[in-house]
């Protein structure tokens, strides 16, 4: 991913949008898409997203190929067993920010 596309992207609002979505509309966000069934560990259906006032939990998971390109991902944890998912926040971006994705 070159430096150029992600400046296109970041003046595009991709890095305040993400940052601005709430808990409340990730968890509208899942629950549309339907991608948090049961735990494929245990089988429980309960799932909690770490957050701070409001906001999820919003980690980086760096490329060992490319210094300069990280996924952001929201996190999940079984409330029973810590099996931990996480959703890609680009996708969540753009279901939020449609007319935007499209551009990018
Ligand atoms: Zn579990």
């Amino acid at each position: 991913m070159s430096n150029e596309y992600l400046d296109s992207i970041a003046k595009k609002g991709l890095v305040p949008q993400t940052l601005a979505i709430t808990k409340k509309q990730l968890e509208e966000y899942v629950k549309t898409k339907n991608c948090l069934r049961a735990c494929e560990a245990c089988g429980t259906e309960a799932w909690d997203c770490p957050s701070t006032d409001g906001m999820p939990g919003l980690f980086t998971l760096g490329s060992a190929r490319d210094s300069n390109y990280a996924s952001w991902l929201f996190q999940f944890n079984c409330e029973n067993c810590g099996n931990t998912r996480f959703i890609g926040a680009g996708y969540v971006w753009a279901f939020y920010n449609p007319t935007e994705a499209e551009q990018a």
